[in-house]
């Protein structure tokens, strides 16, 4: 029984933490940078939560499925080998995460969750566990939704979760390991870092959790050659405390910080993203 994955963790550091000493994008940044503990509160606690969450929003997700998508269709998708399972998977959830992440940037009571994982300020590989559980949940539960739906086979779908699981922590990471002509392609950490920086220019950009390709294709890629972020985190920092962020979408942090809604017209996409309030 290992229920909080430190065999895992200890993997992940093993790998990650002399990477980020060799490759070092910000050499100045420490491996026990600020609010780190925070960070292993979230990966501790919040990995327990949001399997239970994501667990009974799949298994919703199957029942219903099964109502709807014939057992023969997803017996032949089940049967495709895995080298056309595990490509399309991808796509399809990827797909679904970038819509699903776009509408939590551009939906102000949505954002309050989402802004729980851009209040971090400095990127390493503990950072992609700063998450909202509700985020996390809804997000990876409707990017799962059509390949559960489908019948895609329980083996390529954990595949699918390895390699997705092994790609966040990558993108978050405090190294500069370029990708060559593949950035286009594939999230990289330039991508990723980019979707973090608190630099106007880069808002609400890079929505992808996987493919690169998808922002270029839907208008929102942000990766200017030789430049890399050098800031990261929200116009209005957040209080760095585990209990705070999980009750910050319902309470915020005051009155004068409640998301102001536009005043006249109804919020479209990108109108709404400029109006969330804690970067405004
Ligand atoms: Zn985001
Ligand atoms: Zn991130």
């Amino acid at each position: 029984m290992d229920p909080f994955h430190l065999k895992l963790i200890f993997i992940t550091c093993l790998v990650f933490v002399p990477l980020e000493r060799l490759l070092a994008l910000h050499a100045e940044q420490k491996v026990f940078r600020r609010n780190w503990a925070n960070d292993l509160i979230f990966l501790l606690l919040n990995g327990m939560l949001i399997k239970l969450g994501l667990l009974a929003f799949i298994v919703a997700s199957i029942f219903v499925a099964a109502q709807i998508v014939p057992a023969s269709f997803q017996g032949a998708i089940g049967g495709l080998p895995y080298w056309v399972q595990i490509p399309a998977i991808i796509l399809l959830a990827d797909l679904g995460f970038y819509w699903t992440h776009r509408m939590f940037h551009a939906v102000p009571w949505l954002w309050r969750f989402h802004a729980v994982h851009h209040s971090i300020e400095e990127l390493d590989w503990l950072a992609a566990a700063r998450v909202h559980p509700v985020d996390q949940i809804l997000t990876k539960g409707l990017s799962l939704l059509p390949v559960v739906a489908l019948g895609f086979s329980e083996w390529a779908i954990g595949i699918y979760a390895l390699l997705y699981q092994w790609q966040s922590v990558l993108i978050h990471a405090n190294v500069r390991i370029g990708f060559g002509p593949l950035r286009l392609l594939f999230a990289s950490p330039e991508f990723h870092h980019w979707h973090h920086s608190d630099d106007r220019e880069a808002r609400d950009r890079n929505f992808a959790g996987q493919l690169s390709f998808l922002d270029a294709l839907f208008g929102t890629l942000h990766m200017p050659r030789g430049r890399m972020p050098t800031s990261y985190g929200l116009d209005q920092p957040m209080p760095q405390r585990y209990a705070f962020q999980l009750l910050y979408p319902f309470v915020g942090d005051g009155p004068h910080q409640s998301v102001a809604a536009p005043e006249v017209e109804p919020p479209t996409l990108e109108r709404a993203s400029a109006v969330r309030s804690p970067r405004v």
